[in-house]
């Protein structure tokens, strides 16, 4: 059993995983090795106290040098679940369930919006995971959202056991290049009754398809966690960074606006105490 989870490598996650390591708390850390697409992407930030005008790139090196000073690394693993149970929380992460007695969501803010009918076909047939479903689809004919190049090699893992893939990718240029895969347009909705039947694209255009996975970053905290209190795309907490489900915390852009490195750091610093003297209890 793990003292704490963290889900989020950006800001608001490192900010947590420094303050629970100075308590040399047992934790596991789950991101991204590249910390935070966001901050990478600023061009120059200006804003963040001692740091003058810094490039995201930049910062995004310093983030992960000040990791590794402190012996941290984050997990490279994307969790689709989190269940409470009696007084702990189950985590999943690709295959793989952790137990722990807090857990923190520093997820970033989800930017895509959902697919129409994503939510009520959640496992029943449309998954997150291509590695934990991906053999139930072995010889059929399944859709795909790629939401980023680090997703290319669970596509392509996916057509070695379907027998036919239809692939949307959130970006230009994706590199999977299979007999057995069709490049579609944007994919609109899903649609079925108990199962999975059919993908919808913008231009009206219905395929039949088994199963539809869809890659991308982030996993809307509703979604994530059963019972979260949400408010649109935003996570409901107290000013402890507490939400509404015993033992969980959200710190960062999850959290509301303003979007901001400064409010995701002072965020993950607070809820990395305030779960401190949740274990303590
Ligand atoms: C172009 C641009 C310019 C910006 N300029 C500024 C600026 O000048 N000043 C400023 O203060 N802010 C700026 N921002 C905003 C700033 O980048 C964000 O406020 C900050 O990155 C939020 O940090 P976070 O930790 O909450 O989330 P993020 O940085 O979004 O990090 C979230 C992390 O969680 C991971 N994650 C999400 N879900 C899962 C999951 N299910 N399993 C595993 N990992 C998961 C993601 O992969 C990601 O690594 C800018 C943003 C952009 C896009």
């Amino acid at each position: 059993m793990y003292d704490a989870v963290i889900i989020g490598s950006g800001p608001a996650g490192l900010s947590a995983a420094i303050n629970l390591k100075l308590h040399e708390k047992g934790f596991l850390w789950f991101g991204s090795r590249d910390y935070s697409d966001k901050v990478e992407k600023s061009e120059k930030i200006a804003n963040y106290p001692g740091l003058g005008l810094i490039p995201g790139a930049e910062l995004n090196t310093r983030f992960d040098a000040h990791a590794k000073e402190m012996g941290l690394e984050p997990v490279d693993k994307k969790v689709t679940n989190v269940m409470p149970a009696d007084g702990y929380l189950m985590v999943l992460a690709e295959n793989e369930v952790y137990e722990t007695k807090t857990l923190l969501l520093a997820t970033g803010v989800l930017t895509a919006k959902s697919y129409e009918g994503e939510d009520e076909l959640l496992g029943r047939g449309v998954s997150y995971c291509a590695t934990c479903d991906g053999f139930l689809y072995k010889g059929k004919t399944i859709a795909v959202f790629c939401g980023a190049p680090r997703y290319e090699h669970e596509v392509e893992y996916l057509a070695g056991i379907a027998e036919k893939v239809y692939l949307s990718a959130g970006y230009p240029n994706c590199g999977v290049d299979l007999p057995n895969v069709e490049k579609i347009a944007p994919v609109r909705a899903v649609q079925g009754g108990m199962k999975v039947a059919q993908i919808v694209l913008h231009d009206g255009t219905e395929i039949p398809v088994d199963g539809l996975f869809i890659l991308r970053n982030a996993v809307a905290p509703g979604t994530l966690v059963p019972g979260l209190a949400t408010d649109g795309p935003h996570i409901v907490v107290d000013r402890k960074q507490a939400t509404n489900v015993p033992g969980v915390y959200a710190a960062g852009d999850c959290t509301g606006r303003p979007y901001q490195i400064a409010k995701a750091v002072g965020e993950g610093n607070v809820a990395a105490h305030e779960m401190l003297d949740y274990m303590a209890k």
